[in-house]
């Protein structure tokens, strides 16, 4: 970065203009419309409010639905234990969605849950 002074005296940087202290970010739900927002502190992982809402709204909806299903495979061993027709049953519906959601996300130009999940795993997240 350059030490050029801007029209307020607070420095800028050569390439675009704004000092970015913290560095860039690809936000997770816009992704292909804007390539780098400016963070406002370190752990910033969207460009707006409005975009951290969004992402986690859907996320929230999503877990609803999923996360009976997510348990009820894991403890039925995917059907083969327990309720094998129940837990069959909740593994098949649970791939399916995950599935779909995958699909809608890459059709929006959403980020994938992998590497979302490993960003939050970079920036501290623990959810245990
Ligand atoms: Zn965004």
């Amino acid at each position: 970065m350059s030490s050029v002074l801007g029209r307020t005296g607070k420095p800028v940087s050569a390439d675009c203009g704004e000092v970015a202290p913290f560095g860039r970010g690809e936000c997770p739900e816009c992704r292909p419309e804007v390539r780098a927002f400016v963070r406002r502190h370190p752990g910033q992982l969207f460009c707006t409010p409005a975009h951290r809402v969004a992402w986690t709204d859907r996320t929230a909806a999503r877990g609803k639905v999923l996360t009976p299903l997510a348990i009820v495979a894991r403890l039925t061993r995917n059907g083969t234990r327990l309720d094998r027709e129940t837990g069959a049953r909740a593994a098949s519906d649970q791939h399916s969605l995950i599935t779909r959601w995958r699909d809608e996300d890459a059709a929006a130009g959403r980020m994938s849950h992998t590497e979302y999940l490993a960003r939050r795993y970079r920036a501290g997240f623990d959810p245990l």
